[in-house]
């Protein structure tokens, strides 16, 4: 591949550029090199093409921070997450066969009138097909440690009865006497720039530049039917609710043997009935004995790996954090995990036996004045003062 060059400098502008300058420099470029502006000019079309990515990037705060920290390696999708067996990098829009963003601009420069062909130039061309999207919803559980999912949708593929031809086998299709061949036609529109010649897709042969005379019986001409596509999704261990996964290839067809688009898997995780997830933390509510509170003892935790036993120290308050490092969720492509925070609330009894309330009441009178002052307090901290003047 070749080396990139840096969206700095291809829009023309310093690093230090505000949007601004960034906006009137895309601009000035995108009007110099649209290829409605150059048609068959290849080289205005790769410039156009660069000064849409490096626009991209720098115009969103986010993607322009991580390019330059990690520069083109930021937005590289073989970087980061390689090896995942299926997908390969998360990003909610790639570069790829997008010109959302730009459209915007585009149609406030020319007036709204653009549309259909990407490349204004040949439609025989090779064009990547579309990306798709697919939502799913998984488990708590099955995002913290990852899960293989099988999924159907459909989507356009060649038809096999005519090999994409969309004529019926043994008949031909003859060149669009409107555009011919070309599956454009130049119209002339008002801009902001004054005249401007533009293209559209031909409506003669609907921008194929080819006119069926026996459409094919099964695709009734289209060259594609629906089909059906069974896909199984690596989701890895710590995904979280809204990322996206990448499918390489499994989107919609490309157009005159293009490559496909790639398949967009958005996953919605369910929450848990005890776990809250924060990042790669978790956090969990637990109730614990008063005896336990006040002198210490194990209590079990349950944690996403089962139960673990914790010892808890003499003289626990309610509200108390504890910290189980390493029972959180796994990090995406790491082993590293994060931490398990368990926060305690401490169970009094509600009813107590002849027996018990005898020793409760012994335990009061051996607290002496310290224990009737401070059980009027508003802190009501009876264990926390007695713990405090042990020290
Ligand atoms: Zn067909
Ligand atoms: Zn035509």
């Amino acid at each position: 591949m070749a080396e990139k060059r840096d969206y700095y400098d291809i829009l023309g502008v310093q690093k230090t550029a505000s949007d601004d300058e960034i906006k009137q420099a895309y601009r000035k470029l995108a009007k110099k090199y649209h290829p409605d502006l150059n048609p068959d000019n290849r080289e205005a079309e790769e410039r156009f093409k660069e000064a849409n990515e490096a626009y991209e990037v720098l115009s969103d705060k986010d993607k322009r921070a991580k390019y330059d920290q990690f520069g083109h390696a930021a937005f590289d999708p073989n970087a980061g997450f390689g090896g995942g067996g299926g997908f390969s990098g998360f990003s909610g829009s790639g570069f790829t066969g997008s010109f959302s963003g730009f459209d915007d601009i585009l149609n406030s420069m020319f007036g709204g009138g653009f549309g259909g062909g990407r490349s204004g130039s040949d439609p025989n061309a090779p064009m990547r097909g579309d990306d798709m999207r697919y939502r799913m919803t998984i488990t708590f559980e099955e995002a913290a440690f990852g899960c293989k999912k099988d999924i159907q949708y459909r989507r356009e593929e060649e038809c096999a009865a005519c090999g994409g031809s969309g004529a019926k086998p043994g008949t031909g299709a003859r060149t669009c006497p409107t555009c011919k061949g070309t599956g454009q036609v130049r119209v002339q529109q008002n801009s902001l720039f004054g005249m401007v010649q533009s293209t559209r897709p031909c409506d003669a042969c609907g921008g194929t530049g080819k006119l069926i005379e026996t459409p094919c019986e099964r695709c009734k001409g289209k060259g594609r039917v629906m089909a059906n596509m069974n896909v199984t999704v690596n989701i890895p261990a710590g995904i979280d609710d809204g990322q996206t996964l990448r499918v390489g290839g499994k989107g919609g067809m490309g157009h005159n043997g293009g490559p496909s688009g790639d398949l967009l898997v958005t996953v919605s995780v369910r929450s848990h009935k005890r776990f809250i997830r924060e990042g790669y933390d978790i956090y969990l509510n637990l109730s614990i004995p008063m005896t336990i509170a006040v002198l210490g003892g194990e209590v079990k935790v349950p944690t996403l790996s089962g139960e673990v036993k914790y010892q808890i120290p003499e003289g626990t308050q309610s509200g108390t954090t504890f910290r189980l490092r390493g029972q959180g969720i796994q990090r995406l492509n790491s082993t590293a995990k994060g931490d398990l925070y368990v926060n305690v609330a401490v169970e009094i009894p509600k009813k107590l036996n002849d027996a018990q309330r005898e020793s409760f009441e012994k335990f009061a009178a051996s607290m002496g004045d310290e224990g009737v002052s401070i059980g009027g307090s508003s802190e009501g901290g009876v264990f926390k003062r007695k713990k405090g003047k042990k020290k």
